[in-house]
């Protein structure tokens, strides 16, 4: 762990600050920084685009080993690229965000991302983020932060970070959704979102992002704190 290949696992509810963080955390330390969400998103979106009957897991497996999903760090974010195509922005949409549960809970489909995500972490340091990180990804990971934050907080966010693309919504239904979405989270039989027991929680509630990065930052080997 005092190598120049470290993993931080990052996992935690959506909304609870994750992507953010991560991102300037890996920023700060000059280490890639790999969103595993956007990869289920991706495919998500193929098989939407494809028409693949998102019930069907034999087909989404199948779907899964012929994609190939490239994640590449840049100043102005991460950029998706399914197939050779960017998708960064499209992955973002409201329809896929509420189908990605169908993909994320076939067993099939979590073995190859899990594979993808762990070859990459093998090359070089890396902050991880996602739901199964701390506890399947990487169990061995140098550093594990669970991420929460209340229900009302997260929501807050994810209204504030759609209207800032120009997208109104209900809140009423935002948190509803927010709420499914972290209970079908919770409960899938495979790689479902829970604490590794040898994981910090923080909470972010109160926090902004820079406090958040500064607590995180604390916690490392004063070998890894510098870029
Ligand atoms: O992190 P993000 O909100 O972009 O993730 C979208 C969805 O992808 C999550 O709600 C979850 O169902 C799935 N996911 C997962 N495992 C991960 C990362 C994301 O199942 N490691």
């Amino acid at each position: 762990m005092t190598g120049n290949i470290y993993t931080i696992a990052i996992d935690g509810p959506a909304g609870a600050g994750k992507s953010t963080v991560a991102r300037e955390l890996a920023r700060r330390l000059g280490i890639f920084y790999l969103d595993t969400g956007a990869m289920y998103r991706a495919l998500t979106l193929k098989a939407l685009r494809n028409g693949v009957n998102l019930e069907d897991e034999q087909a989404l497996v199948e779907l899964a080993r012929q994609t190939q999903i490239n994640l590449g760090n840049h100043t102005d974010g991460i950029k998706v690229i399914l197939d050779g195509i960017d998708v960064s922005e499209s992955i973002r949409s409201l329809d896929v965000t509420n189908k990605t549960f169908y993909i994320a809970r076939v067993p099939g489909v979590r073995k190859i991302m899990v594979q993808w995500q762990r070859e990459i972490g093998k090359r070089q340091a890396i902050v991880i983020e996602g739901r199964d990180i701390g506890t399947v990804v990487f169990p061995q990971a140098s550093y594990k932060f669970y991420l929460d934050a209340s229900l009302q907080e997260r929501s807050r966010r994810r209204i504030l970070e759609l209207q800032e693309k120009g997208i109104e919504v209900n809140q009423q239904s935002l948190r509803a959704e927010l709420k499914d979405r972290d209970n079908k989270d919770r409960t899938r039989k495979v790689g479902p979102l829970c604490i590794a027991p040898d994981a910090i929680t923080i909470d972010t509630t109160h926090l902004t992002i820079a406090e958040t990065v500064f607590v995180i930052m604390r916690h490392l080997q004063p070998v890894h704190r510098i870029a």
